[in-house]
């Protein structure tokens, strides 16, 4: 079997087998466009070196000797000869693209000997031993595992003695000795000498890509994409073009579109004599391509028209990577850009009224994922902001938090529950568990195109770069900023939208949808099947969720309104009570407040409908904490004139509170089990919500209220709350004199419930399964412990293939939710059905209740556009 391909035998069609990078560099070769001829090693090869424990087989090894014999004869070149070397890249090439994650080496098959000959055939020494430091550079990190600051070092002292500042004033004689320093290192570091064979350069740099594929930076990576682990990555091998010979070549990188905001125009930056990573790197930076115009007005028109041609014939916005040798124009790469959730709605959105793609992709080209971070908050424009710096606005998004310097602290700190903005020179792939962890980044160095923005756009990190004025002392962990200084743990803010640094927390506002963004959001709304509506206890979120293109509310905690600071003693009043009348009389006190909780949301939601769900938590989360008021308690007991009525007072809080402790109360006395053994709760809220409604329905408010019952495990516990929340209806009416039409229902979230169901539907008009507690009670978790104890160690070890808390567990969890469904309407032929747990707003698990014929799936108001998508995909 085939295992290595040239350039023109390949495709776009067989990405999978010659990785993203491979497939496209050989569909540009075949439509005739400037790209230095190659070859790429396939994913299978990959595969086999793993399987055959690390080792190339001489079979491979054979293909390879022969593509290189093509490739020589191709370009007149030959490897190793050093009187016209052919010098190559290795580059990695993965079947998904995880840009800067894997590693690629630059100028190889230069050695002792055939840099003399590069120097007398280009006539350019400097550029020949530059070249040559380059690759010992490159080589000495990613194969022999040579520390990089190791090398830079050495550039920095030979720097220092010429008294120069910048790479390029360094003549040729510097760069032989900084040769001669980085051979000494080689020895040094690895016991031999600089390998001089460039066979075996080739057959090392090869192995070192393949390792790549598992080194922890592309792990992390993978997990966090969820890109399988087994795909392995494909090698290319490509003749070598030279941006760093003089002034007019070059090197740069460019979008289509702006990656940022979706803006059609030319988007990317370059840098003059400059080979490969300087760009993306961040070491120089680099100028915006709009200059390229006017300093090379031939090769930006070429590049200006091949861009075009590449979008359009991928029909999507594109990333490419050029480079200039000497005034002669040579494409690298090109993959669909990543772009922010702004970017690529409004580019899907643009190219449907273009004529470039159709609705259906376009609907299937935004990452429903990627939208939360549309959806996240930005800097309020009213705020009174004390602007530190500006710096280039790399990845949009607001975000505070902690300076921090390094990545590991970052990390270190956010476990700790801190928020933290990551502060660096620049980043490297060596980061990346930094940036997971910052609610942003700031750089003092690279641009659009360095790392930190790419990883920053890509996970949808507010990010600045390039900010200039900063001085960063990483010793001291210190940043100066004019006269300012800020340390370690001080608080910043950033908003990566406009490349605004700011001193402190800043006010942070709420999202609004754009106009491309509703656009796309009525398309979705044209295909769907799911209805969306929001979880929402409060008048606000109502509101909100209705913006988002809510069609309801699916579930109205009550809990919450209980918690208010100032209803806090009247609910403990009601639980300490000691008779019934005691309990009434706290319950009257709250009948008001309550009902006004639910004017709100109901004028908020005229029109639609709306779930409440009576009380559900376990009475004693109402209570202080039992060892504060021991605490307490003892603290009264030990002061001589204490008061001992308050005294008396805190004991029996103590008892109670004691009394009330459960084991288990997750599984213990909460949800409908608190409707049976105090029934008069109940009957205040269903008060409450009744009275509301005739309220509001005199305003000429049209509310349909759903009553959900929760935690239901046997059809008669729903028989009797169904009862009380009849009878209190229909007091009310009489009272009020206003008709009111309503419904009852149940959760489905134990699994009892969901295997009795045909029973239960006897008593329910609608299920709303929640899965949060159907998985805790499903798989016997108790969410609160095992997400820190073990699950997380169960997902890295593939034990489960997901935490079921985030994506719902369809097989186990799902199965229960499908037969629910099915034995519900086998009683109920129309009955509704709805899933209100957090599952409700994420794509995977949106995807399974489209395809379990739910009617509606319930989530964060925030996550409302996020579904509507969801949805629409799922009926795709
Ligand atoms: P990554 O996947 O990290 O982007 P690449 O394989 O694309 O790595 O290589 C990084 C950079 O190296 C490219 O952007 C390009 O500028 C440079 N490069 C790669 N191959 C060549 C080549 N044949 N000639 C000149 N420069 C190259
Ligand atoms: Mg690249
Ligand atoms: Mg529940």
């Amino acid at each position: 079997e085939k295992r290595v391909y040239l350039f023109h035998e390949g495709n776009a069609q067989m990405r999978s087998l010659l990785g993203g990078k491979g497939a496209n560099l050989a569909e540009m070769t075949r439509a005739g466009l400037p790209v230095p001829p190659g070859f790429t090693i396939t994913t299978e090869a990959c595969n086999d070196y793993y399987a055959a424990g690390k080792q190339l087989s001489e079979q491979l090894l054979d293909e390879i000797r022969k593509a290189l014999a093509e490739l020589e004869a191709q370009t007149g070149k030959k490897l190793g000869n050093p009187s016209n070397p052919l010098l190559v890249s290795v580059r990695s090439g993965a079947v998904y693209s995880m840009p800067g994650m894997m590693d690629t080496i630059l100028n190889l098959g230069l050695n002792d000997e055939t840099v003399e000959g590069l120097a007398q055939l280009t006539g350019n020494p400097r550029f020949a031993y530059d070249c040559y430091r380059r690759f010992i550079q490159m080589f000495g990190d990613v194969v022999l595992g040579i520390d990089h600051y190791r090398f830079e070092r050495i550039i920095e002292n030979v720097k220092e003695s010429r008294g120069v500042k910048h790479d390029p004033e360094l003549s040729a004689e510097d760069w032989k000795q900084v040769i001669a320093s980085f051979q000494k290192l080689v020895q040094e570091q690895t016991g031999s000498a600089f390998p001089q064979d460039p066979q075996e350069q080739l057959r090392r740099a090869v192995i070192a890509v393949f390792d790549s594929w598992n080194n922890q930076r592309a792990v992390i990576y993978r997990k966090l994409h969820k890109i399988p682990d087994d795909l392995g990555t494909a090698v290319n091998v490509q003749m070598m073009v030279f941006g760093n010979m003089g002034d007019d070549s070059g090197t740069g990188v460019a979008f289509t579109r702006n990656p940022s905001t979706g803006e059609k125009t030319l988007y990317g930056e370059f840098l003059i004599n400059a080979q490969g990573e300087d760009v993306v790197a961040g070491i120089r930076t680099p100028q915006p391509i709009a200059q390229l115009a006017e300093q090379m007005p031939e090769i930006y028109k070429q590049f200006q028209e091949i861009s075009q041609r590449l979008e359009h014939h991928y029909r999507d916005m594109q990333d490419i990577e050029f480079t200039v040798e000497r005034g002669k124009l040579f494409i690298l790469q090109t993959r669909a850009g990543k772009r922010t959730a702004h970017a690529a709605v409004r580019i899907a959105v643009d190219m449907v009224q273009e004529g470039i793609i159709d609705k259906k992709t376009a609907l299937l080209r935004v990452d429903p994922d990627q939208l939360n971070q549309i959806l996240h908050r930005r800097v309020d424009p009213d705020a009174q902001l004390e602007v530190l710096a500006k710096g280039l606005p790399a990845s949009p998004g607001a975000a505070s938090g902690q300076v921090v310097f390094d990545a590991d602290t970052a990390e270190k700190w956010a476990n700790d529950g801190r928020r933290v903005i990551l502060v660096r020179p620049e980043t490297t792939p060596e980061d990346i568990h930094g940036i997971i962890a910052a609610e942003g980044v700031l750089t003092s160095r690279g641009g659009m195109t360095s790392h930190a923005a790419v990883v920053a756009r890509g996970m949808g990190k507010p990010c600045i770069c390039g900010c200039e004025e900063l001085k960063i002392d990483l010793q001291r962990k210190e940043l100066h900023i004019g006269n300012t200084v800020i340390r370690q743990g001080d608080q910043l803010s950033i908003d990566g939208g406009t490349g605004k640094v700011l001193l402190g927390e800043v006010p942070l506002i709420d999202p609004e949808l754009s106009g491309e963004f509703q656009t796309l959001l009525e398309w979705a709304d044209e295909v769907r099947k799911l209805k969306v509506r929001a979880n929402a206890d409060n008048p606000h979120d109502a509101a909100k969720a209705r913006e988002f293109g809510a069609e309801g509310i699916g579930l109205c905690r009550t809990e919450h309104m209980f918690m208010e600071a100032d209803r806090v003693p009247i609910v403990q009043e009601m639980i300490l009570a000691e008779t019934l009348d005691e309990r009434q009389a706290a319950l009257n006190k709250l009948l008001p407040m309550q009902r006004e909780d639910f004017v709100g949301i109901f004028r908020a939601m005229d029109g639609l409908p709306v779930t409440i769900r009576l009380l559900d938590p376990p009475l004693h989360e109402f209570l202080p904490d039992i060892e504060e008021l021991l605490v307490e308690i003892t603290q009264l007991r030990m002061t001589p004139d204490s008061d001992k009525r308050e005294l008396l007072k805190k004991e029996n809080l103590l008892r109670k509170v004691r009394a009330l402790h459960e084991f288990n109360p997750m599984l213990g006395h909460r949800g409908c089990r608190l409707g049976i053994i105090h029934p008069e709760i109940y009957a205040m809220q269903v008060r409450a919500i009744f009275e509301a409604v005739s309220l509001v329905k005199k305003e000429g408010v049209d509310v349909q209220p759903e009553i959900m019952i929760p935690l239901v495990g046997h059809v008669n516990e729903l028989y009797e709350m169904r009862k009380l929340v009849e009878e209190v209806a229909e007091q009310v009416q009489q009272e009020t004199g206003v008709s009111i039409p309503f419904t009852i229902g149940t959760m489905i979230e134990v699994p009892r419930a969901a295997l009795t169901a045909d029973q239960i539907a006897k008593e329910a008009d609608f299920f709303s399964f929640g899965t949060n507690d159907l998985t805790q009670t499903t798989f016997g978790y108790s969410r609160d412990d095992a997400e820190g104890k073990f699950l997380h160690q169960y997902v890295d070890q593939k034990i489960l293939p997901d935490n079921p808390f985030i994506t719902l567990d369809t097989e186990g969890v799902g199965k229960l939710v499908s037969m629910g469904v099915q034995l519900g309407r086998e009683t109920k032929p129309d009955l509704k059905t709805g899933i209100c747990g957090e599952h409700g707003g994420e794509k995977r698990s949106i995807q399974f209740c489209h395809n379990a014929g739910l009617n509606y799936v319930s989530c964060s108001p925030f996550r409302v556009p996020l579904a509507r998508l969801a949805a629409a995909q799922a009926a795709l």
